[in-house]
């Protein structure tokens, strides 16, 4: 087998083929996206069985746009007794030389095909996992910092086996970060930030720069999703917008409301820990406007939305980045840089710039 199957929002096959092909030729990888639009899934398939392997083991969810999760083909099954679907997977993993590992995902698209396969793959996820135990496939506890075993289907006739790195997957069910609405949040947006600030840094960074009496901007704030987020992790909140915040959070006192153009704001006091911005507006102003805060110290971190547009989105995306990215480096500032499509991003990316703490 020489190919690996990547998880993307439906819609966004040719983003994220064009993603993999770019970044496996930067490695001197060479193969092609296979897909159908709209299937929530590609198949990127290698001229060379190394090639894939190396890909797999060298490139992190987390360091891509596009893909929610990743792994290494083992086997492309066509179930065609419905009755035993066990059996092929076992047979599959039997010609392989795979070492044991450490859990099971049992997954589908997020299509509305795939969703009607959610209680084939919870039910069938049961008597797998104990017949992959009793075969040591898998270890009798999970332990997650093995490889992963995945079976995708694709239909309730053909699946896909496969296998990840501990450190390079997704460590969600079908790549999804499912969060819950906080009932008291002003709008749904609020997810967005949430999933951003739990899966973009690391445990350390949110710790230092999310940290009660901490400064934030929020530029484009209301009706205040973001500003929630930063208000409910006591940071003080300079909320840019000319729309209308929700009271319960002018409430708090952490927020200090600027009915004003995010474009020509400057933070209040100098300087703030952390940026943040969801304007609507084309991705390289945006760009521009958050390289011009970083830059110039005037925040320390920024996370922010780039709007994608309806074509070549992924080469947009790349533009804006490379232009933050060279302003940075030509002011001597080392961050790193984190851009993901997330769940509850619809079209737009988030980009976080997280300096060296
Ligand atoms: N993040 C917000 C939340 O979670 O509730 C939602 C933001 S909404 C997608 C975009 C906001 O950007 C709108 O409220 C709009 O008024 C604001 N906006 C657009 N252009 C702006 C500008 N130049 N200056 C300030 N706000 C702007």
């Amino acid at each position: 087998q020489q190919s690996i199957i990547a998880y993307c929002r439906p819609g966004y096959e040719v983003d994220t083929g064009n993603e993999l092909t770019e970044l496996a030729t930067q490695k001197a990888l060479y193969g092609y996206p296979v897909f159908k639009a709209g299937e929530g899934y590609i198949r990127f398939q290698f001229h060379e069985p190394e090639h894939a392997e190396q890909f797999i083991n060298e490139v992190a969810v987390s360091d891509t746009i596009f893909p929610r999760q990743m792994f290494l083909v083992l086997a492309s099954i066509a179930i065609e007794d419905k009755s035993d679907r066990i059996g092929p997977v076992v047979h599959a993993l039997a010609q392989s030389d795979i070492s044991r590992c450490g859990t099971l995902f049992v997954d589908y698209p997020d299509t509305e095909e795939g969703k009607a396969l959610a209680k084939l793959c919870r039910k069938f996820a049961v008597p797998l996992r104990q017949a992959l135990r009793a075969r040591d496939y898998l270890t009798r506890k999970e332990q997650l910092n093995l490889a992963a075993l995945h079976v995708f289907f694709t239909s309730g006739e053909a699946c896909y086996v496969g296998v990840s790195q501990a450190k390079m997957r997704s460590p969600f069910e079908n790549g999804i970060c499912r969060l819950k609405f906080p009932p008291k949040a002003p709008s749904r947006s609020t997810l967005k930030l949430e999933e951003a600030l739990l899966t973009m840094l690391s445990a350390r960074q949110r710790e230092a720069i999310c940290r009660a009496g901490a400064r934030a901007v929020d530029l484009g704030a209301c009706p205040g999703g973001w500003t929630y987020q930063l208000v409910s992790r006591d940071m003080h909140v300079e909320a840019v917008d000319n729309g209308k915040m929700a009271d319960d959070l002018m409430a708090t006192g952490l927020v200090d409301y600027r009915a004003e153009d995010g474009f020509k704001y400057r933070p209040q006091m100098g300087h703030v820990e952390l940026l943040v911005c969801d304007m609507i507006e084309k991705p390289d102003r945006v760009a521009a406007l958050m390289a011009n805060w970083l830059t110039r110290n005037w925040a320390t971190h920024a996370i922010f939305n780039l709007k994608l547009p309806m074509k070549r989105r992924y080469e947009t995306v790349r533009a804006a980045i490379e232009a933050v990215g060279s302003q940075l480096a030509s002011a001597n500032i080392k961050a790193t840089m984190v851009i993901r499509h997330l769940y509850h991003n619809r079209d737009e990316v988030t980009v976080a710039v997280i300096r060296e703490i």
